[in-house]
């Protein structure tokens, strides 16, 4: 962990080896809320946000959006050679999983066009619903 941040030039704060530790450790994608809760007592929000976009920058860690209105995160990158990942949305239980070897950057747009952002969501329920 403290590797990956002195790699990235960014400094190692006591918040910052929670946040990535916590991210790390988080089976699925991590809300605001879910991230603050862990964190717990003393978390500024602004702080919090400032860090969250630090890591998302250095490719630490990947911001999803769900469609829920808040963004979720997870520990990573999302394009891996290129390649984004695709995320599962359970709509029962609204957790967000990364899918990994999905290649969503495969669809062919027509001539012309050209693609910035391939975001992937599957909707349906996880396996714990
Ligand atoms: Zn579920
Ligand atoms: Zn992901």
């Amino acid at each position: 962990m403290e590797d990956l941040l002195q790699k990235q030039g960014l400094k190692r704060t006591k918040l910052r080896m929670a946040l990535l530790g916590y991210l790390f450790n988080s089976k699925h994608a991590q809300s605001y809320l879910d991230i603050k809760n862990a964190l717990g007592e003393q978390v500024d929000k602004s702080t919090l946000y400032r860090n969250l976009g630090a890591f998302e920058e250095a490719g630490l860690i990947h911001r999803i959006n769900d469609q829920s209105g808040m963004a979720k995160y997870a520990f990573g990158a999302l394009h891996d050679h290129g390649n984004a990942h695709a995320h599962f949305v359970c709509e029962s239980c609204e957790t967000v999983y990364c899918i990994e070897n999905a290649n969503s950057s495969k669809i062919n747009v027509p001539e012309g066009f050209k693609t910035k952002n391939v975001q992937t969501i599957i909707k349906g329920t996880c396996a714990a619903c």
